[in-house]
């Protein structure tokens, strides 16, 4: 009976934990949500959830009820002796209790054990954030040695979008028969200067870290370990003046991008692991762009701006009452897919997947306004790419990140540029390829600075960009 009330206990907690995060969240949320928090915080997030927290109670107390019912059933029948069958029987049952510890998974779900594992698997990122941190720290003492200098003197503004999770084969703008990228085409139009869609964008990796790793610093898939030996991109701006900012909507206790934020002059993270903002959407981030744009502008500065994008849980990355796709069942996207035999619940996720890449259109539309506005009397750059591609029933009944299909690396990416005086130009679609393990290559090239690693032919946005000599 104990055990009873200690496990029902737990799924009512449970209940409420996934009712708050809409999903299970990651043990390192709740560890870092719980080591950072205080009185008056856990005082507040208990009034506000004071509902579930009684629904959850009064489903507990109806359960013990229920059990304790049973108890008098089990006490009341006649007494035998165990016959060899039973006893079998219950020892194979007690060894793959005993058994189902070792999988850290089923141990992170046993109410006894569960917060252990999740103050060591705390601990743990807590640590790995530690070593790359002592990685930069040697990595920034060679900082004379990377030649890292301004070539273009004019005053400027550099923003980089990272994405995630982004495909461009979704992309109404680059062919795709739903509307789903309405709100950033009609920022596009409007926007003095030139922007440029690159049609042919590709990662070299279908996730995040090991993506990013090569888009980032000088690192290519044929020398993937270059990363832990030179600069990343905003270090790199960093050596040759820059003033550099961070702004994210990914959990801040995430490795090496931690360690990288670490390192900027100013870092916000919106989705830090607490409690009320772990449910951000990438719109928030609107606001705390316009606070650090209000700021005069320093000579030279970079802003890395990291969006949660279309990752799954594809339903959470839209604001309440958003989804021009969903519950939508015999357009073209649905027919195509309806005639390749995808089953219902992956067309669902189509259609959740669609409305992410809307509102992801949405929120990157205002944060272009808000820049816009904000330094119009100096020259910009705006670049945006997806760390990798997502296959959601393009090929196959499947519905995530994948190694093994063309989706999985086929990526959305544009550019703007903008000079004081400039009127909209008509968007300009660039076919050439664009493979963006040499985004590092890209960037220096929009800061306006040469390192020692900067090459022409390895820069797509050089005339002399060969994707084939290029390494
Ligand atoms: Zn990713």
């Amino acid at each position: 009976m104990l055990m009873t009330t200690f496990f029902v206990l737990d799924c009512a907690s449970q209940g409420v934990i996934r009712g708050f995060f809409g999903v299970s969240p990651q043990p390192n949320v709740l560890a870092e949500a719980l080591a950072n928090t205080n009185t008056a915080e856990a005082s507040g997030f208990v009034m506000e959830q004071r509902w579930p927290i009684f629904k959850g109670l009064a489903w507990a107390i109806c359960l013990m009820l229920l059990g304790w019912q049973g108890r008098k059933v089990w006490a009341e029948a006649p007494k035998r002796p165990y016959s060899r069958p039973a006893f079998w029987g219950m020892a194979a049952l007690m060894t793959f209790t005993v058994l189902l510890h070792f999988n850290p998974s089923m141990l992170g779900a046993q109410p006894f054990l569960r917060w252990g594992v999740l103050f060591s698997s705390h601990a743990e990122a807590q640590k790995e954030i530690q070593a790359f941190e002592n990685q930069r720290k040697a990595l920034w003492r060679q900082h004379a040695a990377w030649d890292a200098h301004l070539v273009d003197q004019r005053p400027h503004t550099v923003v980089v979008f990272i994405g995630e999770s982004d495909n461009r084969l979704n992309w109404h703008l680059l062919g795709y028969p739903r509307d789903t990228t309405q709100p950033l085409q009609e920022a596009f139009e409007k926007l003095p200067g030139q922007v440029t869609l690159f049609s042919n964008a590709t990662s070299q990796q279908a996730f995040t870290l090991p993506s990013l790793k090569l888009a980032l610093t000088p690192a290519t898939s044929e020398q993937p370990d270059l990363w832990k030996t030179t600069p990343d991109i905003t270090f790199m701006a960093k050596e040759a003046g820059f003033y550099t900012r961070w702004l994210s909507n990914q959990p801040s206790n995430d490795g090496w991008f931690a360690a990288i934020a670490r390192d900027a002059d100013e870092k916000v993270f919106i989705n830090n692991g607490n409690w009320r903002d772990s449910s951000s959407v990438d719109r928030d981030l609107v606001k705390p762009l316009r606070k650090m744009l209000s700021q005069a502008a320093r000579p030279y500065e970079l802003i890395v701006i990291h969006l949660l994008g279309q990752h799954f849980h594809y339903e959470l990355r839209c604001p309440k009452g958003i989804g021009p796709f969903s519950g939508v069942d015999d357009d073209p996207v649905m027919q195509d897919m309806k005639r390749a035999g995808r089953k219902d619940s992956i067309r669902q996720s189509r259609n959740e997947y669609d409305n992410a890449v809307y509102c992801g259109a949405q929120a990157n539309a205002e944060m272009l306004q808000a820049i816009s506005e904000l330094r119009n009397d100096r020259k910009i750059s705006v670049l945006y790419f997806s760390d990798h591609g997502q296959e959601v029933g393009h090929n196959r009944n499947f519905s995530g990140h994948s190694e093994q299909d063309a989706s999985g690396y086929s990526i959305p990416m544009w550019l703007w540029n903008y000079q004081p005086g400039q009127k909209p130009q008509k968007i300009h679609i660039e076919t050439k390829k664009f493979p963006l393990e040499y985004a590092d290559q890209a960037m220096q090239h929009l800061l306006g600075i040469h390192s020692k690693w900067y090459e022409k032919k390895s820069d797509p946005l050089s005339a002399a960009f060969n994707a084939e000599a290029a390494h």
